[in-house]
């Protein structure tokens, strides 16, 4: 039946957009041949039902894209293959195969045009095409439910989707208060204004084929009912598996003003509001008249040099550079980024020969450091630092800036749990990620203490981790409820990657070293690599590529100003 809705059309249209791609392969009947073969699995895998207004023009541009692959993949290297020759990707040897790649673009449009149309045609006579016989859903479903949609909550969705992909008795619920996962190791580059802050962030309800998304706000757990509460609903949502993957929190001290003055660093509307807030200073300083005060305005100061304050400083300090050319009444020495930190070298995941080569870069380019000390206390206007050489020194800086990236405290919302905790409030689990003396019950993450089975220490709160422990807890989770034995975690960290702005970054990938611009291009190309999905990647390389040629954007979008009273009429 399929056949007749979909194949046999798409199979006609291949035939004649064969026509195309004969010159190309210099045997008209391969053209057609090829046409043919394309031109079925392209209809065949058309989604039933065809819908939309413009969407065969959609479809068209689509099928006209893999021209391009189609035509390295054959034209380029398997045709002269089989010609017994080497493939063509010399600039020569693919200059001489350009018409070939035409006649694959136009093969691709015109099938994607002609397929569509020819499919729609078809189900305007003889109604929609069939659908496949659903398979009979039982009853009786296990329910499982993961509360977080970072690194840890998706991967470990998409993975129970995978283990779970022939049994429809498992249900998978993600609820998160946010809709899409973040990717934090670029969001330096949303504070710095080099990327837009939507395309580091992939929608969770476009990321699942089966994981129903309730975007809410966790507000409790009854272990023993076995039910999660959320904040803006009256039922609560019942669970058979509960996945804890919520994360942490920054964790700034009480107390000395700093939790009041200080600005975060953790998720997309805290770099939204850094990158906001400098645009509004410079602003500010520009109109200033008196030289102090407007010392003050430029100064920022950052609060811890692990990751993502060395990231955060690299990028402000090239934005906030950058940004003089549009402010002619400001000079470059009033401009002051200072990294407080409280330990005698920067970015301690790094070999000490990196990081003092990644501190060096950064004072090259005008970052001030100051290594030993502490930011003890804050007020408007002003931070106050305590250096811990020798005699401890307080000293004042006047400032309207202070980033508190100096900690993170696993999720509060898990101290209102029964469940066996570390020092820091994390949910101690066992190698199988499952929660000590709760059956049913799992957790990962930034939000628990995760032993490694080879080395029986904890492992790091990273994304890297994160995502490795999802795929094993997927696995265990199904094998849990098939009563097959669990397996232990254990993960070899691949390495790590620091970009400190200006074209540089340091690498440290399974032992061996790399700095510099080699190092950045590295970095670029694994964490585009791990962006999730194409059109992210996609997006990301188009700002990428803009900001080679255009200066950053400095459109304000968050007005901090108090809105005008409006006058009563
Ligand atoms: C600036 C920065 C840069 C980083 N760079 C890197 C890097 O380069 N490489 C690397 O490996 N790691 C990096 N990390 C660390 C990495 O982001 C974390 O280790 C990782 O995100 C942990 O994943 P998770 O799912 O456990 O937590 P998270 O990613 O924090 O996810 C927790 C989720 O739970 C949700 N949530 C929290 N509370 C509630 C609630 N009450 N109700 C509903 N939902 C809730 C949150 O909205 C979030 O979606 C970076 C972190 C930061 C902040």
């Amino acid at each position: 039946m399929l056949f007749a809705w979909r194949g046999l059309p798409g199979l006609v249209c291949g035939l004649v957009c064969g026509t195309l791609l004969g010159g190309g392969f210099g045997n008209v009947s391969l053209g057609f041949a090829v046409g043919g073969v394309l031109g079925l699995a392209y209809a065949l895998a058309l989604p039933r039902p065809l819908g939309g207004n413009g969407a065969a023009a959609d479809r068209a541009m689509t099928a006209a894209a893999f021209g391009l692959p189609m035509w390295g993949a054959i034209n380029v290297i398997l045709l002269p293959l089989l010609a017994g020759q080497m493939p063509q990707w010399t600039a020569e040897g693919m200059r001489a195969l350009f018409p070939a790649l035409v006649g694959w673009l136009l093969f691709g449009f015109a099938l994607g045009l002609l397929a569509t149309g020819a499919v729609r045609l078809i189900e305007r006579f003889l109604g929609a095409t069939p659908a496949e016989p659903k398979p009979k859903v039982p009853d009786f479903k296990t329910r499982v439910v993961i509360l977080g949609g970072g690194f840890a909550g998706v991967t470990a969705a998409i993975n129970l989707e995978k283990e779970f992909r022939h049994d429809p008795t498992v249900a998978f619920t993600i609820v998160s208060e946010t809709n899409a996962l973040l990717f934090t190791p670029m969001l330096a580059e949303v504070a710095a204004s080099s990327l837009e802050p939507t395309h580091i962030s992939a929608p969770l309800r476009s990321s699942f084929r089966r994981t129903a998304v309730v975007r809410g706000q966790v507000t409790g757990v009854n272990l023993e009912k076995r039910s999660v509460e959320l904040s803006d609903r009256e039922e609560t949502l019942p669970y058979d598996h509960l996945v804890l993957a919520l994360g942490a929190v920054s964790s700034l001290p009480p107390g000395d003003g700093i939790a009041e003055h200080a600005l975060e660093f953790k998720t997309l509307a805290d770099a939204m509001r850094i990158r906001n807030h400098v645009i509004d200073v410079f602003d500010r300083a520009d109109a200033e008249r008196d030289e102090a005060k407007r010392r003050a305005l430029l100064t920022f100061v950052i609060a811890g040099g692990g990751f993502s304050g060395a990231e955060l400083v690299g990028g402000l300090n090239d934005f906030a550079r950058g940004m003089l050319a549009d402010y002619p009444n400001l000079i470059a020495n009033e401009l002051r980024i200072i990294l407080v930190h409280s330990r005698e070298r920067i970015l301690p995941e790094l070999s000490v020969s990196l990081a003092d080569y990644a501190l060096e870069r950064m004072r090259a380019r005008g970052v001030t450091f100051e290594l030993n000390a502490r930011v003890s206390a804050a007020r408007p206007g002003v931070v106050a630092l305590k250096r811990k050489e020798g005699e401890p020194t307080e000293f004042e800086i006047e400032t309207e800036t202070l980033v508190w990236t100096a900690g993170a405290a696993p999720n509060p919302l898990l101290k209102e749990l029964p469940v066996e905790r570390d020092k820091r409030g994390a949910v101690l689990v066992d190698g199988t990620l499952a929660v000590k003396g709760h059956a049913g019950v799992w957790a990962l993450g930034d939000c628990a203490v995760v032993p490694d089975s080879k080395t029986g220490g904890p492992c790091p709160s990273t994304a890297q981790f994160a995502i490795r422990e999802a795929r094993t807890l997927a696995r265990n989770l199904r094998a849990s409820i098939l009563s097959e034995p669990l397996e232990a975690f254990h993960f070899d960290a691949l390495g790590t990657l620091c970009v400190v702005g200006h074209h540089t970054a340091c690498a440290e990938i399974k032992g061996y070293k790399f700095s510099g611009f080699f190092a950045w291009i590295l970095w670029r190309g694994i964490y585009l690599s791990k962006l999730p999905g194409l059109e992210r990647k996609v997006r990301v390389l188009g700002d990428w590529t803009i900001e080679l040629f255009f200066p950053r954007d400095i459109v304000q979008t968050i007005d901090f100003q108090p809105s005008p009273k409006k006058s009563a009429a």
